[in-house]
């Protein structure tokens, strides 16, 4: 069964990992899986590189634990903004010789002083050489309810997205972001563009202030003013921050899920203890979706 067709059937909960650091040992990892196995995710998905401009050994090894250790069907990044033909397909083959047929097409983002390979400018071009040279593949590709930061304005935003669902994206993964009603305005625009490929929701739980300022900050995501508040409230004390975090990504899935979202994508961070008391305190609500009718997308204001 292709990855896409899971979400005719339930509401799909999946996971992000990051690969070890470059000289570790990708066992080191392997508690970390185990423990993210335990709460049954549909699949996990695997970064490639910050910028994109890693090799890719990393996350394919994270990939093969994944799919030929756990079982459980692995999602490769692959940004492509600094890649040539050549190092896709050394990629694509690696996956596909380790029974791997999932990726997340990205174009990455631009690294100050290097210039773009210019084969896949945009991560359009890549979904469309993936979809006509290795059409095997299932291929999600990221979108951005709040608009990507680059993006001139919302239109040019949505046009971007079609181009990536016409050339083949058979799913999409959003962006973090940390207020719902963004994501149900971003789904009207989508359903106006006639774009009706499977969406989850990318959400990301707060594990510490500093995290979330990097990760908010370099991905142009806004803060709210009542997720800043918490963020200060509890600036100095970590235990309280995580939980309140916790409790926040929880609300927002609980909304989200009650409101028929395609699927959750929870950036994990690499801490199964957060995602686990996640799960814990969710898993109901999406098993009571399971048997719902999940059909057409339901606009909510
Ligand atoms: P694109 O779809 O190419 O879009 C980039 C910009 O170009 C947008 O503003 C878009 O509107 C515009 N655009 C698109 N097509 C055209 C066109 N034909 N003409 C003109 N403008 C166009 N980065 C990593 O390096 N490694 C990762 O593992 C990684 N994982 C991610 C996972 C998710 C779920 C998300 C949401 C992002 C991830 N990123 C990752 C970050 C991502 O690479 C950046 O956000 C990057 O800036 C954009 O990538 P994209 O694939 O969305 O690019």
């Amino acid at each position: 069964m292709k990855l896409v067709d899971l979400f005719e059937k339930k509401t799909v909960f999946s996971l992000e990992v990051f690969p070890p650091r470059k000289n570790t040992s990708k066992e080191s990892i392997l508690p970390t899986l185990s423990s993210l196995n335990d709460i049954s995710p549909d699949f996990i998905s695997v970064t490639l590189g910050a910028g994109g401009t890693a090799q890719g050994n990393e996350t394919i090894e994270v990939a093969n634990l994944i799919q030929n250790q756990l079982h459980v069907p692995a999602v490769a990044h692959i940004p492509s903004l600094y890649r040539n033909q050549d190092q896709v397909d050394e990629l694509l083959d690696q996956l596909a010789a380790d029974n791997i047929q999932n990726v997340l097409a990205l174009r990455g983002d631009p690294v100050d002083g290097l210039s773009p390979n210019g084969t896949f400018y945009h991560a359009s071009d890549l979904v469309a050489y993936i979809d006509r040279e290795y059409p095997n593949f299932d291929v999600a590709a990221a979108c951005y309810p709040e608009v990507h930061q680059e993006s001139p304005s919302v239109v040019a935003d949505i046009e971007g997205l079609r181009r990536k669902v016409d050339a083949g994206a058979d799913h999409l993964i959003s962006q973090l972001f940390f207020d719902n009603q963004h994501f149900y305005e971003f789904q009207e625009r989508l359903a106006l563009a006639g774009i009706t490929v499977p969406v989850e929701a990318g959400i990301m739980p707060c594990t510490n202030k500093k995290q979330i300022e990097r990760i908010t900050k370099f991905s142009g995501v806004p803060v709210p003013k009542k997720y800043q508040k918490m963020l200060d409230c509890y600036a100095d004390n970590p235990l309280a921050l995580k939980d309140a975090g916790i409790a926040y990504a929880i609300e927002q899935i609980v909304d989200l899920v009650s409101q028929g979202v395609d699927g959750i994508h929870l950036y994990t961070m690499n801490k199964p203890e957060i995602a686990e008391k996640i799960w814990d305190a969710t898993k109901t609500i999406f098993e009571a979706n399971q048997t719902k009718d999940r059909g057409a997308i339901e606009l909510v204001h």
